[in-house]
C-alpha cells in the first residue's frame, strides 16, 4: 500500500551556514513512521503542489516525531526554503524511500564520501551509530571549497570525541594559499582514500553529493581499485 503523503509544520529552522539551512518538520499527531536512516523525502509547498524535489534526511531513524532535512541555497527549491521557510510553514511530505542505507554490521567500515552538501545523510548514518553505541567503524571523507563551507563542522567533532570508531576528515579545494587552515587541501584522490582503507573486503563505500563527486568516486572504487560493486552506494542529487 502506498504510504501517505502528509502535511507537516516547520517546526523549527537552523541556519548552518549562510547559504544552508536545516528544517525540522513535525509530525503530525499519530504518525509514526518506518524509515530507515539514509532514505530521502519528497517536499513541496501547498501553493505549488507540482514542483517537489527530493531531500535527504539529515536526521536519523532513532530520531522521532520529527524529520531533519538540510539544504543549500541552490535552484529554486533550494533558494525557496533557505531563503523563505519559517517556523509554522506547512510543506507536504512524501514519507522516506531510499535504497542509500547504512550497513551496520560490526567488522564492517563505512567510507563516506562527500561533497559540498552532500554530507547531509552522513550526519544520519554517525547519528545512529552513535546513538546505538554500534561497533560499525565510520570515515567521512569530505570535499569542500573553504573552511567557510564545512556542514555540522562543530557537530562532526563533538560526535568524534563520543564515538571511538568515527573519524572525519575534510579537504578544502578553494583556500587563499595564505589561509591558516592546516588542514588537507586539493580535491578528492584516490591516493587519500586509499589511505583510510584498513581492510578491503569489509570496507563500504558511501558517496553523496554532487554528479562529479559521485561519478569520479565510482570510477575510483569500481574501476581503479576493482571493487565489486555490492561495496559501493550512491546518490546523485544532479
Ligand atoms: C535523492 C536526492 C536527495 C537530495 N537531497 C538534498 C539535500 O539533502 N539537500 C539539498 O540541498 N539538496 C538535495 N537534493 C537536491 C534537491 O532535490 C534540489 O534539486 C535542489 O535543492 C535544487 O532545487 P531545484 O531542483 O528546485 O533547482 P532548479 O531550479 O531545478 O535548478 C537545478 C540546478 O540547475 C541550476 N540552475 C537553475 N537555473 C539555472 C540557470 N539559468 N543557469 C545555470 N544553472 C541553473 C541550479 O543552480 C541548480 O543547481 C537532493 C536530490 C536528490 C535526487
Amino acid at each position: 500500500m502506498a504510504k501517505p503523503i502528509v502535511e507537516m509544520e516547520i517546526e523549527k529552522v537552523t541556519m548552518e551556514l549562510p547559504d544552508t539551512k536545516t528544517v525540522r518538520l513535525k509530525w503530525p499527531e499519530g504518525y509514526n513512521p518506518d524509515f530507515k536512516t539514509g532514505q530521502f523525502i519528497t517536499l513541496y509547498w501547498p501553493d505549488t503542489p507540482s514542483y517537489k524535489r527530493a531531500y535527504s534526511l539529515s536526521s536519523c531513524a532513532l530520531d522521532r516525531g520529527f524529520f531533519e532535512t538540510t539544504v543549500k541555497r541552490d535552484g529554486k527549491m533550494g533558494t525557496r526554503i533557505v531563503d523563505w521557510a519559517k517556523p509554522g510553514d506547512k510543506m507536504f511530505v512524501i514519507p522516506p524511500t531510499g535504497r542509500f542505507l547504512p550497513v551496520y554490521e560490526p567488522n564492517k567500515h563505512l567510507i563516506c564520501i562527500a561533497g559540498g552538501s552532500g554530507v547531509t545523510p552522513f550526519r544520519a548514518f554517525v547519528r545512529e551509530g552513535t546513538k546505538r553505541k554500534l561497533e560499525t567503524k565510520i570515515t567521512i571523507l569530505y570535499s569542500v571549497r573553504t573552511t567557510n563551507d564545512i556542514i555540522f563542522n562543530d557537530e562532526f567533532h563533538q560526535l568524534q570525541l563520543q564515538n571511538s570508531q568515527f573519524n572525519f576528515f575534510v579537504t578544502c579545494t578553494r583556500l587563499h594559499p595564505q589561509d591558516p587552515w592546516t588542514g588537507r587541501r586539493g580535491r578528492i584522490t584516490a591516493e587519500w582514500v586509499k589511505e583510510h582503507i584498513h581492510d578491503l573486503s569489509n570496507t563500504v563505500f558511501y558517496a553523496c553529493g554532487p554528479n562529479e563527486l559521485v561519478e569520479f568516486a565510482e570510477h575510483l572504487v569500481l574501476a581503479e581499485m576493482k571493487v565489486p560493486k555490492e561495496q559501493i552506494k550512491t546518490e546523485k542529487w544532479g
